[in-house]
């Protein structure tokens, strides 16, 4: 590439003395700024170039504390009592600060996670469309009467009310950030509730500008940002005494241990976690779709998708041509600088995610795999700085590898032929987790059986990783518990309360 080092550095440093508002950020609590109890604070890096962005508060139980206190008093204060249409007014107003300042938040993404920014343009849209979606869900997420017909319910009026929990704890990743955070607090909120957020310690900044521009809009205390490690400042949310509901995205051992947490005080918890998903190309597959689907399932967000579709099972009259195909469009894919439109690969979130991704595509190497595509980290001494590693293609590997067997959550694909069907499926649903699938065929009945065989949340039926906020979203198995989105995710920020009134003789 012609762009050195120092020009990415150059653009980068520019870039984000225009966008970030601060040096160091606080917490966000009760709707002031505040620095952790400790005083203590951690570096947020961009991956493309190793330098520092900005520093965050590393915060702790303490911080914990003071957040779960101030919601709390939030929503005693006022929230419980607001009425649907001012929370439905509340999310609309949020959704034109993030419409009005798109450009800005998608270029916060860009710097501190390393997705391209025609990605991070996407992510934002959305960010926007979920809040205005939760708006309009705010008004209708009514309760119900209940004619059960019962012999002792004759005479009774039953019909149920959806209350609000109160505080709710919610923790993130970083390879969405305010995308996650929306998908948790815009429910939330429309539901009536008051949340502290734990963003991801590697991504903490889209979340925090969000606040930034918010505050004037939102209720103090009823959006709380507490940031900080996992274990510092995410366990004591999952433990504290006076959350009422978790919800938390991220990898199954965090999540396994939350609900570990969450089970002692019997807190219902949301889980979403990390995934393997397969995606069956049929023999009567458009080529051309289903190169462009599985292009989309692995490589975009750089494969930091928990729905990545990371397993490809391509029929064997078709496996050639396809292969053939898919091979030479990962090759066509341009790294670089995430901040240049023509980028379609940005770096991992971090050093330490590339070196991972790296040691799955070893493993695979050891077992004797075929890396058809890439492979390696680029070749480019502008990227040298940065958290790069090349699209991979991966064919005739072991199913039973930990490469195939585990999340990589890298641009790696992996490629698995076959010729029986019932074999196939038994093979794609091998593995422990359930997130999501694909399916490509050019035959509607065939996709509509193919999706009933899978053990899944999602299945694509000819593109992938297409979301909306009216599509519910979760894992089978151990990708997770419960649902996001959709109605189904206002039940999970609601409990029932079912209301009998006697209304026969008295
Ligand atoms: P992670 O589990 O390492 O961290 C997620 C969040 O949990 C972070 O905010 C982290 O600080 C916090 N955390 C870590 N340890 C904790 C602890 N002991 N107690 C409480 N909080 C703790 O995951 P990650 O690396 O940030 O994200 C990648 C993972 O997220 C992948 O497995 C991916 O599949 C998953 N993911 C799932 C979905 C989904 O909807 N199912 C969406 C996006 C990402």
């Amino acid at each position: 590439s012609s762009t050195t080092v120092d020009e990415i550095k150059q653009r980068h440093e520019s870039t984000a003395s225009d966008v970030l508002t601060e040096d160091t950020y606080g917490h966000y609590i009760g709707g002031e700024w505040v620095d952790a109890d400790n005083g203590e604070t951690f570096s947020t890096v961009d991956p493309t170039t190793g330098s520092e962005l900005a520093q965050a508060q590393a915060g702790t139980a303490a911080d914990i504390d003071r957040a779960v206190a101030a919601a709390r008093e939030a929503f005693e204060r006022e929230f419980a009592d607001t009425h649907p249409d001012e929370r439905q007014r509340l999310l609309t107003d949020i959704a034109e600060i993030v419409e009005e300042n798109h450009q800005r938040l998608a270029t916060i993404e860009v710097l501190d996670n390393g997705k391209p920014i025609e990605e991070a343009m996407g992510d934002i849209a959305l960010v926007a469309d979920f809040f205005r979606y939760f708006a309009g869900a705010a008004r209708t997420a009514t309760g119900e009467q209940v004619p059960t017909g019962d012999l002792f319910d004759r005479d009774k009026h039953i019909s149920t009310l959806h209350e609000p929990y109160g505080v709710v704890g919610q923790i993130t990743p970083w390879n969405f950030p305010l995308l996650m955070a929306t998908w948790k607090l815009a429910p939330a909120l429309a539901a009536g509730n008051c949340t502290v957020l734990k963003p991801s310690e590697e991504t903490p900044l889209s979340v925090l500008e969000f606040c930034k521009l918010a505050d004037s809009t939102v209720p103090d205390g009823v959006i709380n940002v507490v940031t900080g490690y996992g274990e510092e400042a995410g366990e004591p949310l999952t433990t504290h005494d006076d959350v009422d509901k978790l919800a938390f995205t991220g990898s199954t051992a965090v999540g396994k241990d939350i609900a570990h947490n969450a089970a002692d005080s019997v807190t219902p918890t949301t889980l979403e976690l990390g995934g393997k998903s397969p995606v069956i190309i049929h023999e009567d597959a458009d080529l051309e779709q289903a190169v462009e689907t599985c292009m989309m399932a692995i490589f975009f967000n750089t494969g930091e998708c928990c729905a990545a579709g990371s397993r490809i099972f391509v029929h064997e009259n078709i496996k050639d041509d396809f292969l053939e195909a898919f091979a030479g469009a990962a090759e066509t894919l341009q790294m670089g600088d995430p901040l240049l439109e023509e980028t379609d690969l940005g770096p991992k979130v971090s050093q330490e995610q590339a070196e991972r991704t790296m040691e799955y595509i070893q493993l695979a190497r050891d077992d004797d795999a075929d890396v058809v595509v890439g492979g390696d980290t680029p070749d480019d001494d502008a990227l040298a700085e940065g958290a790069f590693v090349e699209p991979t293609v991966i064919d005739n590997i072991d199913h039973d590898n930990d490469a195939v067997q585990e999340e990589i959550f890298g641009p790696v694909e992996e490629i698995f032929t076959w010729s029986e069907y019932d074999e196939m499926i038994e093979q794609a649903n091998d593995v422990d987790y359930g997130l999501a699938s694909g399916v490509i065929t050019s035959n509607i009945n065939k996709a509509y059986d193919t999706a009933e065989d899978l053990e899944a949340g999602v299945v694509w039926v000819n593109h992938y990783n297409d979301v909306s906020p009216g599509m519910p979203f979760g894992g089978y198995k151990q990708s997770g518990n419960g649902r996001e989105n959709a109605m189904e995710t206002i039940r999970e920020y609601t409990q029932t309360k079912s209301i009998s009134v006697n209304l026969g003789p008295r």
